[in-house]
């Protein structure tokens, strides 16, 4: 297929996804704290005066972390780890690890007792988040957080300050939102690559640049012909992810290669990361307590014995999804866990799903193509 090339208005966040070490040493004016889940309080590390840069797998051979994390851990957290341990994120001040699964834990322990940077905080957030004694232990365990933001930054974070990063972090979201919807309607408006371009790139670059550049994607779609975009011959089929971390553009293109655009997700690299605003009349830490007990889980969570099956048959069935494929990666246990029983549920409303089990840092996904290809002609 003809590649397409992307609008200007994506350019900058293609940048910030294809080198993001190289983005995070052009950060000097901040401090850079890395995050490693959507459970990680962003609007907080901001207020506090840092730049929360959310940190993926740069994929290079597996050496320094096999000698700390059994081979069977997923490959964002044996990744990560190597990227640590090789001095390939010593642009960081710090990380903040929210209290998830077992290989997170694992590796939250790990790069405490390396020390190898100034700042490091857990997170310990509630696994059951909805109900009010979660929410009252979830708000302390903010400002607890807080109070460690403030005394490593030396400031106190003002209300104002952190109402601001509220607001600036709903603008991205309601942005990010507007966008998925766009493509939904429009699906050929974007590319596959696109939609992972601009959400990766969100979560790297400097927040208020990107919420910006988000206005001007939005504004740039809605002045676009949707006609033209009728007019391409793919984005036919229409497909929803479902898992975790996808951070593989090449599987983007892939679908788009059989003629399938993805106009939705339930991932966290996608939309569990930006749905849902943080309410900007009440006081702050009640609100991102709030927000985080409304957002729909992941199975790291829980929040009712169904509730991640039925939203995504719910979301399915909403955006007229042709199918929903499943990107696990390997070892990931809490989506393995999760995944039978939701293909249950989606096989019971009669919605076709196909599950692919991944390591984010295989070179090739030649393989899966025949798959895939099989997959979007049934459905
Ligand atoms: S699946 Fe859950 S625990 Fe894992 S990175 Fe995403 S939000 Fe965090
Ligand atoms: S939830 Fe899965 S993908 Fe996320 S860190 Fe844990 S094992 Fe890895």
């Amino acid at each position: 297929m003809k590649e397409l090339a992307p609008m200007k208005e994506l350019m900058p966040f293609y940048q910030a996804v294809d080198n993001p070490a190289a983005l995070g040493r052009s950060i000097t004016h901040k401090k850079v704290i890395g995050t490693l889940c959507s459970y990680a309080p962003e609007e907080l590390i901001y207020a506090a005066g840092f730049h929360p840069m959310r940190l993926f797998a740069s994929k290079k051979e597996i050496h320094l972390a096999h000698n700390h994390l059994q081979t069977y851990c997923c490959s964002v957290v044996r990744g990560v780890l190597e990227d640590s341990l090789s001095g390939h994120l010593d642009f960081l001040h710090g990380a903040v690890f929210p209290h998830t699964c077992d290989s997170m834990q694992r590796l939250s322990d790990i790069w405490r007792l390396k020390g190898r940077y100034p700042f490091f905080a857990d997170v310990i957030l509630p696994a059951k988040m909805n109900t009010p004694s979660a929410n009252a232990y979830m708000a302390a365990v903010l400002t607890r957080f807080k109070t460690d933001l403030e005394a490593d930054a030396g400031i106190t974070i003002t209300q104002q300050a952190l109402a601001d990063a509220v607001h600036l972090y709903n603008r991205i979201r309601s942005t990010l939102s507007s966008i998925y919807a766009h493509k939904s309607k429009y699906p050929a408006s974007l590319t596959n690559r696109d939609i992972h371009a601009l959400v990766k790139g969100s979560m790297l670059m400097d927040r208020q640049q990107a919420a910006d550049l988000l206005d001007k994607v939005v504004r740039r779609l809605a002045s676009a012909d949707p006609a033209a975009d009728h007019a391409r011959t793919w984005g036919t089929k229409r497909l929803i992810l479902s898992g975790s971390v996808c951070d593989m553009p090449a599987l983007y293109d892939l679908f788009q290669d059989t003629g399938a655009a993805v106009v939705g997700d339930d991932l966290c690299t996608g939309s569990r990361w930006f749905e849902g605003l943080t309410d900007e009349d009440d006081e702050p830490i009640a609100a991102i307590t709030r927000r985080y007990a409304r957002r729909m889980v992941c199975p790291a969570k829980h929040q009712g014995l169904h509730t991640r099956a039925a939203h995504l048959v719910e979301k399915a069935q909403s955006l007229k999804a042709d199918g929903v494929v499943f990107v696990l990666l390997k070892f990931c246990d809490p989506h393995a866990f999760d995944y039978p029983y939701i293909k249950a549920f989606l096989d019971d409303a009669g919605i076709r799903s196909l599950v692919l089990e991944l390591d984010d840092s295989q070179d090739s996904l030649g393989q899966l193509a025949t798959r895939i290809e099989t997959f979007i002609h049934m459905i």
